[in-house]
């Protein structure tokens, strides 16, 4: 099933033409409009007209974090003809965000990749979609409920939170898809557990949108069984129109990432050099057809590898890996580096294990693992408690080289956050 089938499948040697005219268009305008990219090509002696083919993307510069942040509130925007009609933000841990501006036609096309998206994911207008994710200055819920108007779906924009709520819309409303983060769709499991509801029995749930945050295959096992739905990966990110960008098919072997409108490369972090397809390092995007703010090599931090082989459903844009994390996630605990995306799949192979964890780092190089048990499967007997808290213990070494402290403790009892899930608390004086 296909939203477009014509673009969708498009044959990779028209991909490409099509990439490569795009990428020109971008790389003049941005020339021409753009002070910023002005000045860089200035810096590096670079003349845009001799950029000519989608190789020659590597001559280009890369635009970073701290570049967005240096040109707010508007130093990216193209100062062009095309109106500006909406504003969001991505949201910083310190100090101002980072502004992304859209023109009509931005919200149009992050529109049509969502139903490329949604339909991909076998849903229709028969649909109905529980968005809670957090609306408002965020590009997460307002970029997927246009997308999902577009194909017809009923769209109720619950955002996140009130688990009492949310139950209620989907039991008056029969929802069928939700729209999440898997930090929130396991809480909302919990929550279930403890109203006695069955969602197989109780609620008309199907489908699981589920992303925002980086988690393992482990993890889609364990939504999946707990609310009873299937679950597609959905990778996106504010610089390159929210979500939507990258979207498991049906055959759940990676995420196809929309080449038409992106173009995607694989580097060495450190580096900068770019990988062959297949190989592990930081994705770099850069947008081909936004009009208000077009961005040139965005580092996005983000860890994953690239695949071009034929996908068996017949989409011919190559596929990304499960995002396993972000080059700036990486944690050094006694001279190892660990990913807490790591610690997630060890903990989430134990079937005692519940639904949420955090990694507090303390004193010394301390580190502590707090866990969650299952409500399902805790006996409440110490010794069992003992054995899985040494077991943990172990299976954590063997993968990350440092030994930890486990605490295990009651199911639904460690914070949960609306947004995106806080993995690591880092009090040491080191
Ligand atoms: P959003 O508001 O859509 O979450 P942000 O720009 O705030 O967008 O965050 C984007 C970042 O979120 C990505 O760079 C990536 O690190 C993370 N992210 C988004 N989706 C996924 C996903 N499916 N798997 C892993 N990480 C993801
Ligand atoms: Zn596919």
């Amino acid at each position: 099933m296909f939203w477009d089938r014509e673009i969708e499948a498009l044959p990779r040697p028209e991909l490409e033409a099509l990439q490569l005219a795009r990428l020109l268009r971008t790389v003049r305008r941005v020339g021409e409009h753009v002070p910023f990219y002005q000045t860089r090509f200035r810096e590096m002696g670079l003349d845009p007209a001799s950029v000519r083919t989608l190789a020659d993307v590597r001559r280009l510069p890369f635009t970073t974090n701290a570049d967005l942040r240096a040109s707010y509130p508007d130093g990216l925007v193209v100062k062009g003809p095309e109106q500006v009609v909406r504003l969001h933000t991505s949201s910083g841990t310190t100090g101002k965000p980072k502004a992304l501006f859209f023109a009509r036609k931005d919200v149009d096309e992050a529109a049509e990749l969502i139903a490329r998206c949604l339909v991909m994911a076998g849903a229709s207008q028969h649909d109905v979609l529980q968005n809670m994710m957090t609306y408002g200055l965020f590009t997460g819920a307002l970029v997927m409920h246009y997308g999902a108007e577009k194909v017809g779906m009923l769209v109720i924009p619950a955002g996140p939170g009130n688990s009492e709520r949310q139950l209620m819309l989907m039991q008056d409303f029969g929802s069928t898809v939700i729209h999440t983060t898997p930090s929130y769709a396991l809480y909302f499991a919990d929550f279930l557990e403890r109203k006695g509801i069955d969602p197989r029995k109780d609620l008309r749930l199907r489908t699981g949108l589920i992303g925002s945050e980086p988690y393992t295959e482990e993890t889609r096992q364990k939504i999946e069984d707990a609310l009873g739905i299937t679950v597609f990966n959905s990778y996106g990110l504010s610089e390159m129109n929210g979500p939507g960008v990258a979207f498991e098919c049906s055959e759940r072997n990676g995420m196809h990432i929309w080449e038409d409108d992106y173009l995607v490369e694989v580097i060495d972090p450190e580096t900068g050099e770019p990988l062959p397809d297949g190989e592990t390092g930081e994705m770099v995007l850069t947008s081909l057809s936004r009009e208000a703010m077009p961005i040139l090599r965005y580092r996005t931090r983000d860890i994953t590898s690239i695949h071009r082989e034929p996908c068996a459903c017949g989409r011919t844009h190559a596929r990304i890996e499960r995002i396993t994390g972000r080059s700036d996630d990486m944690l050094i605990i006694r001279g190892a580096n660990v990913y807490p995306q790591q610690v997630e799949r060890v903990l989430m192979r134990f079937p005692e294990v519940g639904r949420n964890y955090l990694i507090r780092l303390e004193g010394l190089d301390e580190m502590i693992v707090q866990v969650e048990l299952s409500g399902a499967t805790f006996d409440g007997q110490l010794e069992h408690l003992v054995r899985l808290q040494e077991q943990i213990v172990e299976k954590l070494r063997a993968e990350i080289m440092v030994r930890p402290k486990i605490e295990l403790v009651a199911p639904g009892s460690l914070p949960v956050s609306e947004g995106k899930a806080k993995r690591v608390v880092d009090n040491r004086k080191l």
